[in-house]
């Protein structure tokens, strides 16, 4: 397949997920404009303070990590307007000291507010995010900017931020008086899925990786044996407290859940695979045997990145 036929499909899947993962209200009628909320500032151990998202579709929990030399943060929101609450609140906890700024991955409300930063914040990515920009662009954009008027608003003159720093996987970051641990973990939900260490803290900013929810594979970029294998990187970090990218605080049992429903999505697959079934019967048929456990259209994409795998 040419690359351009790659990044179609790459486009048409993604194109599903997001439109099945919105609410049906949302495409019916009524939406919930995606505005981080300042006052939803709150500290969640000695460092670390999180904007979460107050429920809201498209915003993301945004972290602001604070030591005594420099901050960092952790997720932008969606466009100019939601990068200007962020960087005001980040600002507000910094005071004079410098601020570093870090994404969980590049979907645009979670990286394409980081306009909205002044030009001496250093924005740090993998060389996976980096990657991902160059090959994707803007077309996510396209899609999200047809969600509503509101979404079209927020995302008027958006691009994504150029990095000053590059990492190839691991990135020991120190804000003074703490380090903070920058890891790519990806493939999972994105290419460069970005996952933030605290150690003081044992607090873990884990993206998509590990949420409330079952986790969103984004077409065949996504790969669930990887999944797996950042899921144990992740876990032997033995973090107290988890910071999803979306969705309530947790701890290491979003990482158990998340790696229970994988397993057994692979070890279905992989049996269904092995009787000689297609991808949509395979689908079809592990839907049926847990469907009800698992009651989301996130199933699919999972089902068919473990039978991409399988043996
Ligand atoms: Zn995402």
């Amino acid at each position: 397949m040419t690359d351009f036929c790659n990044a179609l499909r790459t486009y048409a899947v993604a194109a599903l997920a997001l439109v099945m993962a919105v609410p049906l209200p949302l495409a019916a009628q009524t939406v919930v404009p995606p505005i981080v909320k300042a006052e939803n500032l709150r500290q969640v151990s000695p460092h670390v303070h999180v904007i979460t998202d107050g429920g809201i579709a498209q915003v993301p929990n945004v972290g602001i990590i604070v030591g005594e030399k420099a901050v960092l943060v952790v997720d932008t929101g969606l466009g100019m307007r939601n990068g200007a609450t962020v960087a005001a609140a980040a600002r507000q906890l910094a005071g004079a000291r410098p601020i570093h700024l870090v994404t969980t991955h590049v979907h645009p409300e979670h990286d394409l507010g980081a306009q909205a930063f002044s030009a001496e914040t250093k924005m740090i990515r993998s060389t996976a995010q980096e990657a991902e920009i160059a090959r994707n662009g803007m077309d996510l954009v396209a899609i999200f900017r047809r969600l509503s008027a509101s979404h079209k608003e927020l995302l008027e003159g958006a691009a994504f931020r150029k990095a000053d720093v590059t990492f190839e996987k691991d990135y020991a970051l120190d804000l003074g008086g703490l380090s903070v641990r920058i890891m790519a973990a990806g493939p999972t939900h994105t290419l460069g899925d970005t996952a933030v260490w605290i150690d003081t803290d044992r607090v873990l900013f884990a993206g998509d990786i590990a949420m409330l929810g079952m986790p969103s594979f984004m077409g065949p970029q996504s790969s669930l044996g990887h999944w797996l294998v950042a899921l144990d990187q992740l876990d032997a970090l033995k973090p107290a407290v988890i910071v999803p990218s979306h969705g309530p605080l947790g701890a290491g049992e979003y990482l158990a859940t998340t790696r229970a429903y994988l397993t057994e999505v692979r070890d279905r697959t992989i049996s269904e695979k092995k009787i000689g079934w297609t991808v949509e019967q395979a689908i079809e048929k592990v839907t049926a045997a847990i469907g009800n456990r698992y009651p989301n259209n996130r199933l699919a994409g999972a089902v068919a990145a473990a039978y991409r795998e399988a043996p």
